[in-house]
């Protein structure tokens, strides 16, 4: 660095899932392109899916590494090797979640090695992680949390946990407002998640959650993977009205620059990038619906057969990708939930990615004009991000409120209308919703209207995160309040 201050190292551990990895992989790509040495902290068999992007990292000379420490997936009673949440997920296991969730509380002891052998200078923990607030604390450094979603949703789940207002209605299909909260944004009872309406008693799970808002108030803040213009009122209200300290510091995907930044992203794709990109290049612009549900949502056959009807019937170009539910049928490869001939009518027209996809590398491309989404935030932030228009299919976790801003706040999406949070496998959705939903946001005047409000949020991302940007000002913010943090201390 030339520098005589000594670099600042800050240490980013994220959850054992794709939605968590990835976007803390980013963060951690954007502090070491500040300046700032950048180890990320996962489990061994994780590590694959970070350690190409940290190598493109090194060979352009950003200064990123990766540092593991066992997961204990026996002792806890899960398969040999079981490390990441989509492992289990398939089987729509709760017991397996919990045992998962269980194993990573063990995490602390060798995370706390990790501290004392390194002596970084920062924390950055996942939200699953309540105690890593006091593994920091041990070390005299700051915890900072990473939630993963934007501060709307930030905002509802506090404002859940805080009124109530669930539990003031008759009935699960009777909205209510959401008190005390920009905006007149309303929910029912079927769209939130189990663990907000019900009453859980005392198990694991409900203790893991009380401590993890307990562990967020007494962290150091929140790095948020959003921008300020996306969401202004939202920003304001989590830092004023709810108290919290927190810095927005994405779109973090965008970091991502140029094809090889896109295709080594994540999970190595199921499809060779090139041919993905030649396909696209081969159709006009915003011509193409991109069909997606993030790495742990997955569907029966009935639902995957339903979908392909629907877009057949749409008429669109698309490219889908198919996760499907290993429970349900389709024994010894047979693929039931293909109509008949559906692939042969729809050559050219058509690409089903079995598996996963570059995901970012498809939204960017200028092909794309469209996204049939389940709202994982991380999924809806890429396509704001890309400027492109959304059908929204929220299936669990926070999607209901990444929906509700979408296509009431940012009125760029429209609902293919799922009324019921599910845990894995999504509601049943038509043919017909799905036909008219895609056509929705591909053609005509309100297709438009949504298209070009996207592609004016796509722009202030780009601008936010540049040189004197929003979010570009708050990370130096940040990196600066750390140094002299570190300053104070030593
Ligand atoms: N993703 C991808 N290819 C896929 C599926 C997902 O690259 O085939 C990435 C996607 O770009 C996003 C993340 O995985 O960064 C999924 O996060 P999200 O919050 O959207 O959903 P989750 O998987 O947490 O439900």
């Amino acid at each position: 660095m030339g520098s005589k201050i000594p670099q600042l190292h800050v240490f980013f551990f994220p959850f054992m899932a794709h939605g968590h990895m990835i976007p803390i992989v980013d963060m951690a790509k954007l502090f070491a392109t500040r300046g700032v040495k950048a180890s990320v902290i996962t489990t061994p068999a994780n590590a694959p899916y970070v350690s190409k992007s940290v190598e493109r990292a090194n060979e352009l000379g950003i200064e990123l590494d990766v540092k593991t420490i066992k997961f204990p997936s026996v002792e806890a009673g899960l398969p040999d090797g079981c490390e990441n949440l989509d492992a289990i997920t398939n089987e729509v296991n709760k017991e397996l979640i919990v045992k998962f969730l269980g194993a990573t509380t063990k995490l602390q002891e060798p995370l706390e090695q990790l501290l004392r052998d390194h002596k970084p200078d920062c924390l950055v923990a996942d939200i699953f992680f309540p105690w890593a607030t006091d593994a920091a604390a041990k070390f005299g450094i700051p915890r900072l949390v990473f939630h993963g979603t934007s501060f709307f949703s930030l905002c509802a789940s506090n404002c859940l946990r805080l009124y109530e207002p669930h539990k003031k209605v008759s009935s699960d299909s009777e909205p209510f407002v959401m008190p005390h909260f920009p905006g007149e944004i309303k929910l029912t009872r079927n769209q939130l998640p189990d663990f907000v309406k019900q009453d859980m008693g005392d198990n694991d799970l409900s203790r893991l959650l009380k401590a993890t808002n307990e562990s967020e108030s007494r962290s150091y803040g929140v790095a948020v993977n959003s921008f300020y213009e996306l969401e202004p009122a939202y920003a304001d209200h989590y830092r004023k009205a709810l108290g919290r300290r927190a810095w927005h510091i994405g779109p973090v995907s965008l970091c991502n620059r140029n094809f090889e930044d896109k295709a080594l992203r994540g999970k190595q794709a199921s499809i060779d990038e090139l041919e993905c990109l030649k396909w696209l290049n081969s159709k006009q612009p915003n011509s193409v619906v991109y069909i997606c549900f993030g790495s742990l949502a997955n569907f029966t056959s009935a639902q995957l057969m339903e979908i392909a009807t629907g877009l057949e019937a749409s008429g669109r170009n698309f490219i889908w990708v198919v996760r499907k539910n290993k429970n349900d049928g389709g024994e010894g490869g047979k693929e039931d939930w293909l109509p008949e001939g559906f692939e042969k009518r729809m050559e050219g027209k058509g690409l089903i990615i079995r598996g996963w996809a570059p995901q970012v590398l498809i939204l960017d491309h200028e092909a794309v004009g469209g996204f049939v989404t389940h709202c994982g935030w991380n999924s809806t932030i890429e396509a704001v991000a890309a400027g492109v228009p959304l059908v929204t299919w929220p299936v669990s976790a926070e999607q209901f409120y990444n929906e509700k801003m979408v296509n009431e706040v940012l009125k760029i999406g429209v609902g293919v209308g799922i009324q019921k949070w599910c845990r894995i496998v999504g509601d049943f959705v038509k043919r017909e919703k799905i036909e008219k939903a895609v056509n929705e946001i591909m053609v005509g005047d309100r297709a438009e209207e949504m298209r070009s409000r996207a592609k004016a949020l796509g722009k202030m991302a780009k601008r936010a995160v540049e040189n004197g940007g929003s979010s570009y000002s708050d990370l130096s913010a940040l990196i600066e309040e750390l140094r002299l943090s570190r300053h104070q201390s030593s």
